[in-house]
């Protein structure tokens, strides 16, 4: 076997390990026998990181599970002009918030940072300037409490280009080749990997291909099938059941029908298993390459059939970090006392939930249940 990009011949030395579907965005299942070492690299550092570009807002909004690595965190800015740095396990500000004021008695400071240790960083800064300062005398009357944005989350999402559609025809590529099926046979991936040819996939938002889709569930896809009576090798492709690619490989097959698949769900990096309805003629492919079948409608129904599902989830997930945290706080604070005056015990209760319950009910979200 030849690496399909560079046609070297394959040995156990430069064989490499590809990815099926990108590392980046949660794909697990690899490939042996399909690319070189050196190509395995290059495709990487060009192809797959344009495409991890692309979707890592997505793969840390949805916090996929990864087998090496993890996903860089993202600068948002919500409605209200907040800057905050998000990734998988949190929320924090992008830069802290330092608020000086000269008074009669002297210059007062106000500083909201994201945990203690940089509180402390910030009061060793100003203690160069203001030499009397007592950096743990004003720590002893920092308090730590939750803070929630002011404006909504703002997500802007774009997708395309040439280096990610030869991104997205090598994992159909990939997937043959795992399959025993020699990629070089895919004339029309061939021209557009090699040439830069017409790209021989398209944008595909029109009746849904997958028969048994698991409701909810944001699915990595790809399945490839090879017609033997319309001589054809075409794949699908989904990431995040938003982006949807239909792809012509091949439209002069001369062999038997064979369909292979792999999809997974990457919020927990399991495999599961789906069935395709993949059978195009070549006046579809035309319409798909041309945008005809792809309807924005459709399109904007494959986000909110993801988005919901996943806020959902997150925000009963943060419920019970809340409710444990809590718990934890009056532990602390009421451990050993041998009389609990029950009063003051739901008071201090009911404060450590207040920032909680002021997000719920300026969100709206105390109204809705
Ligand atoms: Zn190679």
């Amino acid at each position: 076997m030849d690496c399909y990009l560079c046609k070297e011949p394959l040995t156990p030395k430069n064989d490499s390990s590809e990815h099926i579907i990108p590392n980046s965005i949660g794909g697990i299942r690899e490939v042996k026998g399909f690319i070189c070492r050196k190509c395995n690299g290059k495709a990487g550092e060009t192809w797959d990181t344009d495409l991890a570009k692309q979707l890592n807002k997505l793969a840390v909004f949805f916090r996929v599970v990864r087998d090496r690595g993890e996903n860089r965190a993202e600068v948002i800015e919500t409605t209200a002009g907040e800057r905050l740095i998000y990734d998988k396990t949190s929320l924090k500000l992008f830069a802290p918030e330092i608020n000086k004021e000269v008074k009669e008695d002297g210059i007062h400071f106000q500083i909201s940072a994201n945990d203690m240790k940089q509180a402390r960083q910030i009061l060793a800064g100003l203690k160069r300037t203001y030499p009397t300062l007592d950096v743990d005398k004003a720590l002893t009357s920092a308090t730590a409490q939750p803070k929630y944005p002011d404006g909504h989350f703002h997500f802007e999402f774009s997708f395309g280009g040439l280096s990610v559609g030869k991104s997205l025809v090598k994992t159909a590529l990939a997937l043959l080749s795992s399959n025993g099926i020699n990629p070089n046979i895919c004339e029309r991936a061939n021209a557009y990997i090699f040439n830069n040819d017409e790209p021989c996939f398209g944008y595909y938002y029109d009746r849904d291909l997958l028969i048994n889709r698991p409701i909810g569930v944001p699915i990595h896809c790809i399945c490839v099938r090879g017609n033997k009576a319309a001589r054809t090798v075409q794949a699908y492709l989904e990431y995040f059941g938003i982006a949807r690619i239909v792809i012509s490989l091949s439209a002069g097959y001369v062999g038997d029908e064979f369909k292979y698949a792999y999809a997974i769900d990457p919020t927990k990096g399991q495999e599961i298993s789906v069935d395709f309805d993949l059978d195009f003629d070549e006046s579809d492919v035309r319409k798909i390459y041309e945008y005809q079948l792809y309807d924005p409608q459709v399109a904007l129904e494959c986000l909110h059939a993801v988005l919901p599902h996943e806020i959902q989830r997150q925000q009963e997930q943060h419920l019970e970090e809340v409710l444990a945290n809590s718990r934890k706080a009056m532990e602390q604070r009421f451990a050993g006392m041998s009389n609990l005056d029950p009063n003051e015990f739901v008071e201090a209760y009911i404060e450590s939930l207040k920032p909680y319950i002021q997000h719920l009910s300026k969100t709206g979200r105390l109204r809705d249940r």
